[in-house]
């Protein structure tokens, strides 16, 4: 068995709320296991130019309650050239380090599999950090469960207005691919309908809810549109309803980028700390080009290869239709 001495840990991709907790809990674990710890800033980027630092268990203090990740995170292009891998595995080898921590979504996760499948030597272990929660193996992925709730509480906030004054309102969500977010903050909201990326709704339906919605009396009308819908982005949608609904004002807003930040929910920082628990963990026993999920309630781990090729998001039937019963 692969005995590891040197752990890196690093974020990539977009940030997620609860990247924080997952970072401190990696440096303590491998710290308390014996371990030396280096964190890399910027992601793969960082790998690439050695820019990394020696971790102690205090460069983690109060990092708890805090969004975005310490590490900072970056989208790098050069990381997917066979050059690119080069010199990150230089890098690696120069300091001594032979498992790597890897926190992010399904691009971090297929830049990992390569690259270990191209040096073994360097065992890794993924732990999902994506608001989309589109990652095959872990029920949720960490910072979804605080990204929803942000949702929530400015969709609250929307649904006040638009009772006061008659209005329909079009919240278009992140969610390029996946329509978790908008579903979970349909069900919370109330929202008359939700949009998907994964279930095309046909506008004359949609024109159909909101005139029974007026008929049965609602005084204000919500729809979510997740931005990956294939009608367009949310001003295209109202577009083409406001002419049919003369009945309610309608406006628009997209929630953007405030979904990605704040401090993170219980929910993620217990799941942050469980997760890089467990990586570091599976990494000590030997394991590797796997990622760590929450299946059950319980953490298991699946190869990074199955989690990338089952990864497509699987619309959840009985959501969507509780979620339009629940409106009428
Ligand atoms: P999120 O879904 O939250 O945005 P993500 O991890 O999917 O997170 P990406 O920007 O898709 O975010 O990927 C992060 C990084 O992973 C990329 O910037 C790139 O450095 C690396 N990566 C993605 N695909 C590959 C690939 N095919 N080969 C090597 N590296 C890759």
């Amino acid at each position: 068995m692969h005995k590891i001495s040197k752990l890196a840990v690093l974020t990539s991709g977009g940030d997620a709320p609860g990247m924080n907790p997952c970072i401190r809990s990696v440096v303590r674990t491998a710290i308390y296991n014996g371990l030396e710890v280096v964190g890399i800033r910027r992601g793969y980027q960082g790998l690439i130019e050695d820019d990394m630092y020696v971790m102690e268990a205090r460069s983690v203090s109060n990092i708890l309650n805090l969004g975005g990740t310490i590490l900072k995170t970056a989208r790098c292009l050069p990381f997917r050239t066979d050059e690119g891998m080069e010199t990150s595995y230089q890098n690696l080898k120069k300091r001594g380090v032979d498992a790597l921590v890897v926190i992010g979504g399904d691009g971090t996760f297929t830049g990992a599999l390569r690259f270990s499948q191209k040096y073994p030597d360097i065992a890794v272990m993924g732990v999902p950090g994506t608001i989309d929660n589109d990652l095959y193996g872990s029920t949720y992925t960490l910072g979804f469960d605080t990204a929803t709730n942000t949702v929530i509480e400015a969709i609250d906030k929307i649904r006040d207005t638009a009772d006061a004054h008659d209005r329909l309102f079009f919240i278009e969500v992140m969610g390029r691919d996946s329509g978790a977010i908008a579903l979970r903050a349909g069900i919370s909201c109330g929202a008359e309908a939700i949009l998907l990326p994964e279930k095309e709704m046909a506008i004359e339906n949609l024109i159909e809810n909101l005139k029974a919605g007026q008929y049965n009396k609602k005084s204000s009308s919500i729809v979510i549109v997740a931005e990956g819908d294939k009608h367009g982005g949310a001003y295209d949608i109202a577009k083409l309803v406001q002419k049919e609904v003369k009945f309610y004002d309608v406006k628009v807003t997209i929630l953007g980028h405030l979904q990605r930040g704040g401090s993170p929910s219980a929910f993620d920082r217990v799941l942050g700390s469980r997760l890089g628990f467990a990586a570091v963990n599976a990494l000590i026993s030997g394991k590797s080009q796997m990622m760590v999920g929450l299946q059950a309630n319980y953490i298991k781990l699946t190869s990074i290869e199955e989690a990338l090729n089952q990864h497509e998001f699987k619309l959840e039937e009985d959501l969507m239709q509780m979620a339009e019963i629940l409106s009428i």
